[in-house]
């Protein structure tokens, strides 16, 4: 397969400089062969390009080139058909916007500062209009660092969706193992799977399972698509929805719009810059939303609503950006959302990833059949220290891997970091990245999290119409939490008609958000997979109608997600989901949470298949109170972290049923290599029992003699449908079915490898029956609450131990003695 080439040529010169390179994936040991390759040197401008402006003035600088007070700009002949990316660092606050030769943005930057980084698809025909706006500062003159790569597209990849069928849990690890860019879309007995070219296909074809087309052509899918969104966009003035938006924002769209409602509601809206710059150099942009919105240690339960994790997920921060008008909209109309507002602070971050969304967004706008690739990007900018070095190089946009280049942000979480369902190849679509926390996206959720209250968390993504909560492994147990989270989640699955569930049940993952945002830090989250209809499809269905619950969504008439997010906006004022430490303290002094630990990550999995032990880091959590000399409550995550705390369990309304042996047919059947249920196998069946037990569990065992010899097991229901299978190398295999339903079950043996067909080895097999798992109690972990005063003199410290939905009155907080305050 070869992939689009692009090069770096300075503007003044036209270097034209062409890399040909083949890029073949050898999927199931992730190796990647070069079929040729030659890398251009980066190369920039000729001459930094300066601006100046005397005054500052505010704008939208994308709308239109336009000559007028705190603006400058210069044009330059596009040098290549490519790409462009112009960059400002500079003080004060700067946007940036580049404009063809139609006045159309085809490059835009509008941050909250000075650093601006705007990437974007040109044309090589066109002239370039480059156009720097100083919204506020000191008035002056800064550079442009302007670059352009080469993009050939002349040998495209067809790209298609794919449902593969996936019966048994067996098949989806079995599937994941190939490392073929897996969607989020699943049911009971499939998988949604992304096909890039032929080596794709020829990967899931020898591994032997079969599927049907569900998009032949993905870039002519979303071609079609993005000409539905402009039919939309003419039909309308206005959508519905909250912004009234009638197309996909571009990401210098959600910068200026969070700008322009930091300025329309200066009491209620304050602009947030996370602490690291992305791979590409870009600030990470949010707003925080509620009354008096800069005392930012009011102690309120907070919200933090992310979009945009994975690049191609525009949807999802489309929804998260539409949650902002909403609250806004609705404060003003006073009500439930008045006093939502006022009580919780929420936090809104719309594109996690801007270096990826920034990719595959504006690969889309082209319309370019060779730019696929680029729309079609899951992953960050970074590049694995264990790529091989000739991938080691380049920017995102010009890097010989393509899409493959990059880290999936939701496995790269540090809390079970490293475990089954993250890969640990470079070129994996799900790879997990270097280290527990390794990317610097990543590091600014929880550098936000861990010292913010943090009290509810919704991140979203696409698609696959769920709303996923931990944990993302079964053996990691549900949290004691657990009835109070599945409740909160059925209450917003209502609305959205989304299956409510533990994202196990879609697929294991490790290093997802809540592993860290839940396990670790407390707060009570959920991952959304929007929809059912793809990435990002049209504007009108992804958006409009999932947000709004019209047709075609799932949750049509019942509100969708705008209604779904305002259950967890009432859960964050609502005092059962977080913690609350109360009593009185003189004013202007300053309360602390803390609690330092070390987190572990999973056994971690080594690229060669063995696991190895989990990694130790340090980790903290903590949030600050600014006391107004009144009675305060503030807050806080439960004390003890959840990793800890236990598991939730049940005692059990009776004995299990007893054990049982399985019947073993007479004779051996053949072979059966592709485990095809029309080939030779045996049957054999066993009940589960109605009545005064209690089955929890019920344990499929397999087992036989040599250890070079192979039997597979799947188990089907009393409905007909297969509800577990083992087949793997293991001696004996086991099926392990929870809460089995009472009825008769029917188990498939098949004969995979004999050591010595002329004197083959039978099975024997049992059925062992297991209560529920008990209620277990962990330890528990107090917060330390220092209070310090004005001077920075430590004035109290002690330990405060409280769960959730609890609050604790400690008194005087600032005198140990805890005496008249
Ligand atoms: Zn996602």
């Amino acid at each position: 397969m070869s992939r689009p080439s692009m090069s770096r040529t300075a503007p003044s010169s036209a270097r034209r400089m062409r890399r040909v390179l083949g890029v073949a994936v050898a999927a199931a040991t992730g190796v990647l062969t070069v079929a040729a390759f030659t890398h251009a040197p980066q190369v920039s401008a000729a001459d930094d390009t300066e601006v100046s402006v005397d005054e500052a003035a505010y704008r939208v600088c994308a709308e239109a080139p336009v000559d007028a007070a705190g603006v400058d700009s210069f044009t330059v002949d596009a040098p290549v058909t490519g790409f462009v990316e112009a960059r400002i660092t500079a003080s004060g606050d700067w946007d940036l916007a580049v404009f063809d030769e139609q006045d159309d943005v085809v490059a835009g930057s509008a941050g909250f500062g000075g650093r601006e980084v705007a990437t974007g698809f040109i044309d090589e025909t066109t002239e370039l209009t480059v156009q720097a706006c100083l919204l506020d500062g000191e008035p002056g003159s800064t550079s442009v660092d302007l670059t352009f790569l080469e993009l050939d597209d002349d040998e495209p990849t067809t790209s298609s969706m794919v449902e593969v069928d996936t019966p048994k849990r067996a098949d989806k690890e079995r599937l994941q193992q190939l490392d073929l860019d897996l969607t989020e879309h699943a049911e009971d007995d499939s998988v949604t799977v992304v096909l890039h070219g032929e080596e794709d296909v020829s990967t899931l074809r020898e591994a032997g399972f079969s599927y049907e087309t569900v998009v032949e052509d993905l870039a002519a899918e979303s071609r079609a698509d993005r000409a539905a969104d402009e039919q939309f966009a003419a039909a309308v003035q206005e959508s519905d929805l909250p912004s009234g938006r009638t197309t996909y924002r571009r990401l210098f769209d959600y910068e200026a719009e969070m700008k322009e409602l930091v300025r329309e509601y200066p009491d209620l809206v304050r602009p947030l810059t996370l602490d690291h710059l992305t791979v590409e150099g870009r600030e990470v942009h949010g707003i925080e939303i509620t009354t008096d919105v800069d005392d930012v240690h009011d102690g309120k339960p907070m919200f933090l609503h992310m979009g945009t994790h994975h690049a191609r997920e525009w949807p999802a921060a489309e929804h998260t950006m539409e949650w902002a008008y909403e609250l806004l909209n609705g404060y003003g109309d006073g009500g439930e959302f008045e006093e939502l507002v006022g009580d919780t602070r929420t936090v809104v971050v719309p594109v996690i990833n801007p270096d990826g969304f920034a990719i595959s967004r504006e690969a889309a706008t082209t319309g370019s059949f060779g730019q696929f690739d680029y729309d079609m990007k899951r992953s960050n900018c970074s590049i694995s220290e264990n790529a091989p070095p000739e991938y080691q190089v380049g920017e995102c946009a010009d890097n010989p891997a393509g899409r493959l280049r990059g880290t999936d942000l939701n496995r790269n979480y540090g809390g079970f970091w490293g475990g089954p369902g993250a890969s640990p190849i470079w070129s994996s679509d799900t790879y997990r990245g270097d280290g527990p926390f390794s990317e610097p996206e990543v590091q600014n959720v929880r550098d936000f999290h861990a010292s913010r209250p943090v009290t509810t968390l919704i991140s979203n993504h696409t698609f696959g119409n769920l709303w996923l909560r931990p944990p993302g492994v079964a053996e990691t147990r549900p949290p004691l939490e657990k009835p109070l989270y599945e409740a909160l989640g059925e209450k917003a699955a209502a609305h959205n008609g989304y299956d409510n569930i533990p994202s196990y049940e879609l697929y294991d993952t490790t290093g997802g958000t809540e592993d860290w945002t839940f396990w670790t830090a407390g707060s009570m989250g959920f991952t959304p997979e929007i929809g059912t209809e793809g990435f990002h499809p049209p504007f009108e269905v992804g958006v409009v109608a999932e947000y709004l619950g019209r047709e075609p969504a799932e949750g049509a008439g019942q509100g969708g997600n705008s209604a779904a997010y305002l259950e967890v906006q009432r859960a964050t004022a609502d005092p059962q989901y977080h913690s609350r430490i109360t009593g009185r303290s003189p004013s202007g002094h300053t309360l602390t949470v803390r609690k330092d630990f070390m987190t572990a990550t999973s056994p971690v999995v080594q690229p060669d298949g063995s696991v190895g032990d989990p990694i130790l880091f340090p980790d903290s959590v903590e949030s600050s109170y600014e006391t107004d000399g009144r009675e305060f409550s503030f807050a806080v995550n439960p004390s003890t972290r959840p990793v800890i705390a236990g598991r939730w369990g049940r005692d059990p309304t009776g004995p299990p049923q007893p054990g049982m042996d399985l019947e073993n047919p007479p004779g051996i059947p053949e072979e059966n290599k592709d485990l095809s249920f029309d080939g030779p196998l045996e049957t054999t069946t066993f009940t589960v029992e109605d009545g005064e037990y209690d089955n929890a569990f019920a344990e499929v065992s397999v087992g036989w003699g040599n250890a070079e010899t192979d039997w597979d097991v799947y188990v089907e229901g009393p409905d007909g449908e297969i509800v577990g299978s083992a087949a793997t190398l293991n001696d004996p295999e086991e099926v392990l079915l929870r809460d089995p339903v009472p009825g008769e079950y029917t188990v498939y043996i098949f004969n995979y490898d004999q050591a010595d067909p002329d004197n083959p080895d039978d099975w024997t097999g049992s059925v062992d029956f297991r209560g529920p798992d008990p209620k277990e109690i962990g330890e528990t972990e107090p917060w330390i609450l220092t209070c310090t005063d004005p001077s920075g003199k430590v004035r109290n410290v002690e330990e405060v131990v409280v769960d959730r939905g609890e609050s604790v009155d400690v008194g005087n907080a600032c005198r140990p003695s805890r005496g008249e305050g």
